[in-house]
């Protein structure tokens, strides 16, 4: 009695080691891709990043043969995303979009639950986005002259919107308030589509935001716009001014943009992935439209895993003493 009990607890035991074994033996034998793609983005619909991975989904989807669908997972500047994707079974079918933020977070986040250098697969970068400074379109302050007078005055009652810590608009925010010494009251949103519909509807006065969503707003005057964050002026943009030749000297922000997939996926998928990303920055379509929004495609040796992972390295090296040294922090 004793010994058949033995047996058959034993039995099942092997029963379900091999239904745990299963989905790793899978992901090792599945041919990839087998299923549709989820490409993660750690912001909202609609916004900057957003913008960037649906336009990449459809050609990465068409050399891929497979569908790409677009997920937000949002929050918490990005690293909600990053601790989804780190925990997804890594055969290719999780591919995370992320910028910079990437390389800031290990220091603004000490309970980060994950290493960005360790646990990713890297594919490539992808596209490097300039920002604009902006306020709603009747805030008082015409030029960044009368924006900063009327900061001076001001200031208790005017509000930064930004998409989190860690987020680039926080970043390029923080960076504004420290070059002119004013601290302003920051409203962190869940991306900078819902930030921006909030500026658009006068319910926050400024925000700093990339040019993958601000260019067509500019253009149509539903938005003030006070400076670029490049050293030279934008292409989409001739009429407005770098912060730079206003008088903030060095004032520069480009947003790079990187392609990731779950520690573990196999070099033979990532290498797929990368065929499907360099095919798609290749896109006539793409490469205009990124264009139209003064948005760089990176030279063919940077959209490769170690072009990513070298970048990454050298943004971690540069970011966190600076972060330290502020002595800011998320959690
Ligand atoms: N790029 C983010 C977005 O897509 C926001 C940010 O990093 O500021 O909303």
């Amino acid at each position: 009695m004793i010994v058949r009990l033995f047996n058959q607890l034993c039995k099942a035991a092997v029963v379900a080691l091999a239904v745990a074994a299963a989905p790793g033996i899978q992901a090792q034998t599945q041919p990839f891709p087998s299923r549709p793609i989820v490409l993660v983005v750690p912001f909202a619909a609609g916004g900057p990043t957003d913008v960037v991975a649906r336009m990449l989904a459809v050609p990465m989807a068409k050399s891929l043969g497979q569908t790409v669908v677009v997920e937000n997972t949002v929050g918490a500047g990005g690293t909600i995303a990053s601790q989804r994707v780190v925990k997804a079974t890594p055969d290719g079918h999780m591919v995370f979009l992320h910028h910079m933020g990437m390389s800031t977070a290990p220091a603004l986040y000490r309970k980060l639950g994950f290493d960005p250098l360790k646990d990713f697969e890297f594919i490539g970068q992808v596209v490097d986005v300039p920002m604009t400074m902006l306020a709603r379109k009747d805030f008082p302050a015409n030029n960044l002259n009368e924006l900063i007078a009327y900061l001076r005055v001001n200031k208790e009652k005017v509000t930064l919107a930004n998409a989190g810590l860690g987020a680039v608009s926080h970043l390029c925010g923080m960076l504004f308030m420290s070059t002119i010494g004013i601290d302003l009251t920051t409203v962190p949103y869940k991306g900078t589509a819902p930030a921006m519909t909030d500026l658009l509807g006068g319910q926050v006065d400024l925000l700093c935001d990339q040019t993958t969503q601000t260019v067509p707003l500019i253009r149509d005057g539903r938005v003030k716009v006070y400076g670029v964050t490049t050293l030279k002026r934008l292409a989409s943009l001739p009429n407005v001014p770098t912060l730079d030749e206003q008088g903030m000297k060095g004032f520069e922000v480009k947003v790079w943009h990187g392609l990731y997939a779950p520690r573990g996926t196999p070099r033979e998928v990532t290498d797929k992935i990368n065929l499907a990303l360099r095919d798609a920055l290749a896109d006539p379509g793409i490469r205009q439209r990124m264009a139209e929004l003064s948005s760089d495609i990176p030279s063919a040796d940077k959209i490769t895993p170690q072009g990513l992972k070298s970048h990454l390295e050298a943004e971690i090296a540069k970011w966190g003493p600076v972060i330290q040294k502020a002595g800011i922090y998320a959690d």
